[in-house]
């Protein structure tokens, strides 16, 4: 019941009426009961500021941040997690006392997607495709855990700047023959760009599934569908796969945590990620 006492949370983006954020984190309240709700603003760029200063002056209790605010809202913060600062991007904001501070929980999202897949990927050697935010989140874990990270890209300049940043071993094109000497020494590969995503469910990257070791694993973020294209290859070789629901849900369970206190329902806001992806 929403009355005097509800507390507020919610995301910001522009667009925003695809989030699932709003199904999950209102399912997770439900399950434990908490009077809370969490709902979807679409905010303009030119709006950001007004929006945070809302936040501020409404006491709104945490929020989440999309496509396009991610980097625009830092200068309207007070402080940042490590995560934050290192991706200059923030996907979730929640206060420290009076201070508004913007966190990154795609990072540790990403590595509990692979713990809880059984993956440990502390000094592997990581094939990254991809250099946009997904990226730079996936990259930076990675390179936390002492991994030697290739990264591979349709923009070279793009990678080349997120390889700098973050000290990875290489820089390659995004084609089949120039990824499969890299491959045969991976233990893993990421797909962090939207090849594969719906509406183009029907495109892949171009990895060279069959040069990877048979040990490797493979992850995709896409998650619409899951069951990507790049999976279904890695699948049919016998390969460990990783869909992109336990990144999403896994950031959104740290979102939670740091906004409640409490330990996220994490089934819970998987079921409900679940039921949205497929449509029910
Ligand atoms: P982004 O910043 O827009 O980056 C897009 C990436 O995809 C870039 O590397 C881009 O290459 C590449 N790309 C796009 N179209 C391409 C094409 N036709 N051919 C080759 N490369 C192409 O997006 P993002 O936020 O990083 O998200 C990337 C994907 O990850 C999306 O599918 C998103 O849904 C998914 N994601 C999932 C989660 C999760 O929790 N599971 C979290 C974040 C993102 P260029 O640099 O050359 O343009």
């Amino acid at each position: 019941m929403i009355d005097a006492h509800t507390v507020l949370t919610g995301v910001l983006g522009y667009p925003v009426r695809h989030s699932l954020s709003p199904a999950m984190h209102n399912a997770a309240f439900r399950a434990l009961g908490l009077n809370w709700v969490y709902l979807a603003f679409e905010v303009a760029p030119d709006r950001l500021a007004q929006a945070i200063a809302g936040m501020r002056g409404l006491g709104i209790r945490g929020l989440n941040l999309t496509i396009p605010h991610k980097e625009a809202v830092i200068p309207l913060l007070d402080g940042l997690t490590d995560a934050a600062r290192h991706i200059r991007a923030v996907n979730t904001l929640f206060w420290d006392s009076e201070r508004l501070i913007g966190d990154n929980t795609d990072t540790e999202g990403f590595l509990r997607a692979l713990y809880e897949s059984g993956v440990n990927p502390a000094g592997q050697t990581v094939l990254v495709l991809g250099a946009g935010g997904a990226a730079r989140a996936v990259v930076y874990a990675l390179r936390q855990q002492g991994c030697t990270v290739w990264l591979a890209n349709r923009s070279q300049e793009r990678a080349q700047a997120l390889a700098d940043a973050f000290g990875c071993a290489g820089v390659l094109p995004l084609e089949r023959d120039a990824l499969a000497e890299c491959a045969a020494h991976a233990d893993g590969v990421v797909n962090c760009t939207s090849l594969g995503m719906e509406p183009h469910a029907d495109t892949m990257p171009p990895v060279p599934v069959d040069a990877l070791p048979a040990s490797a694993w493979v992850c995709d973020l896409v998650y619409r569908p899951l069951q990507t294209r790049l999976l279904q290859a890695a699948a049919a070789r016998g390969l460990k796969t990783i869909d992109g629901l336990g990144m999403l849900v896994h950031q959104g369970a740290l979102a939670f945590e740091r906004w409640t206190g409490s330990p996220a329902p994490v089934a819970i806001l998987a079921q409900a990620a679940r039921a949205q992806i497929s449509g029910q």
